[in-house]
């Protein structure tokens, strides 16, 4: 059985797939044209969120059977496509949860307490202190949308800090959390923070636009650790420049990496905190995510 990885795998899971009787393993990153050409030859292909399995890649597999997902989010993948061929598509939801949610209180305090701009100012040779008075999580209302595993690993923290926690999902009624599932415009209306935990879908894409944002609060901030394309990026800088919103915490991006263009407005604004699509970079979630899909796999092909 000829099996590809495409985006990097944790080396752990890499050698337990490699161990396996029969099976043919191959590990390099193929740009879209090079991969087409493979593709006939290989019966599973293993991806993070870099490749893009789409309807021709998906095509071109003549003996696919299965697309492993090293992680959660399925966008990057044409999952109709292959469901159309019969090809399997195989994630590992939660696996990478607590370091998303330890990333997004991460960008949380770097808005509330100007870490990233004191960084730089300091290495600047600049004392900037009286210009960088932040705002305490404590006492303070975060809006989550998206109460799955992600916005509840972040629920569990933001707790410990004495926040008031609101949340949105149209799939989650209640919960046995200190939390309160409220409606969209009620979290729009009452949060200090608003955190994005949902998929993208054709209901998220544009989800925060320029209509949702005048129903925030002056000053609120933004994190978005899911996907770029939930957020209408031009009506972001533009509520950052105007100050309704406070700061923004970005870890994904509509194009990534980001455009020039977004790289000279968005990010190059004071009150934003950016990292490079990080959310579940860890050793250990790497390691989580890995084994549980070759697990997974070895389920499948045995
Ligand atoms: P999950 O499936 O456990 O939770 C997603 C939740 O969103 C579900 O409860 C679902 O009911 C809810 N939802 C769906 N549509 C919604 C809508 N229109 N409004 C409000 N809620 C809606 O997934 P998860 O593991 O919590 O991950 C959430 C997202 O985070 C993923 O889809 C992925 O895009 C993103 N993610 C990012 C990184 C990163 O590196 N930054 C890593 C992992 C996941």
């Amino acid at each position: 059985m000829r099996i590809h990885i495409n985006d990097p795998l944790d080396k752990q899971a890499t050698e337990r797939l490699k161990s396996v009787p029969g099976v043919e393993l191959t590990s390099e990153h193929l740009e879209k044209e090079d991969l087409l050409k493979i593709m006939p030859e290989i019966e599973v292909l293993i991806v993070r969120s870099a490749t893009k399995v789409t309807a021709d890649i998906i095509e071109a597999g003549t003996k696919l059977k299965i697309i492993g997902r090293a992680g959660t989010g399925l966008d990057n993948i044409d999952v109709k496509a292959a469901e159309a061929k019969g090809i399997k598509v195989i994630n590992t939801p939660g696996a990478n949860s607590i370091s998303v949610a330890e990333l997004t209180i991460g960008l949380m305090i770097a808005c509330s307490r100007h870490i990233a701009r004191g960084t730089i100012d300091l290495k600047n040779g600049k004392w900037t202190k009286k210009e960088l008075e932040g705002h305490e999580l404590f006492g303070r209302t975060v809006g989550i949308i998206g109460f799955g595993n992600i916005g509840r690993e972040v629920a569990k923290r933001l707790l410990a800090f004495d926040m008031k926690i609101l949340a949105y999902d149209p799939f989650v009624k209640e919960t046995d959390m200190n939390v309160k599932m409220v409606d969209l415009d009620t979290l729009y209306k009452e949060s200090d923070y608003i955190t994005i935990h949902v998929p993208l879908t054709p209901e998220t894409k544009n989800l925060i636009n320029k209509e949702t944002i005048s129903k925030m609060k002056d000053g609120v901030i933004i994190i978005n650790a899911a996907r770029g394309g939930i957020i209408d990026e031009e009506a972001l800088y533009e509520a950052l420049v105007s100050g309704k919103v406070y700061a923004a915490g970005l870890d994904v991006f509509e194009v990534e990496p980001p455009t020039d263009e977004l790289r000279q407005k968005l990010l190059a604004l004071p009150n934003v905190v950016a990292t490079p699509h990080i959310g579940a970079s860890t050793f250990e979630a790497q390691e989580r995510v890995g084994m549980l899909l070759v697990e997974r796999l070895i389920k499948e092909i045995a």
